[in-house]
């Protein structure tokens, strides 16, 4: 093994999320990106914190699932993103976004409610609530951290 830097995987880390309502949301863009922003500034604090922690250098890539009903645009997040970041221990990282499927299921017995508005339970009636899609979570995150002796 050469000398230099390792890297590390951080697991999966939920950075506060943008909860829009339990039903299908459109998207909205709020305040031209600021919103964005400061979901940003929380993630890049949540990063350094990690990066702190693990005595890294560097944060060579980091992952982030955004919920496709998180109320979040992907595009004006990465905009943000490469706003916010410099100077910090993320001015070099890979951004990479992936999207997070939304899916409905019914409160009371568990059926996954078909896409499309439906708020009642296609089995038993039962209000139905989102399972997933609003979540932004910090899936991943590769550091360059120097090898312990
Ligand atoms: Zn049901």
């Amino acid at each position: 093994m050469g000398g230099g830097a390792g890297s590390a995987a951080i697991g999966q880390e939920a950075v506060p999320s943008s909860r829009v309502g339990d039903f299908i949301v459109p998207s909205l863009s709020v305040a031209g990106g600021m919103h964005e922003y400061s979901l940003v500034r929380s993630l890049l604090d949540r990063v350094d914190a990690s990066a702190r922690e693990h005595r890294a250098t560097s944060v060579a890539a980091l992952r982030v699932r955004i919920g496709e009903v998180a109320g979040v645009e992907r595009e004006l997040f990465a905009s943000a993103f490469e706003l916010a970041r410099a100077g910090t221990c993320c001015a070099a990282a890979e951004l990479e976004i992936v999207a997070g499927a939304a899916r409905w299921e019914c409160t009371s017995c568990r059926v996954e409610a078909p896409r499309g508005g439906v708020l009642r339970c296609p089995a038993c009636g039962a209000p139905v609530r989102l399972a997933a899609g609003d979540e932004i979570v910090l899936e991943r995150i590769e550091m360059e951290v120097p090898e312990h002796v």
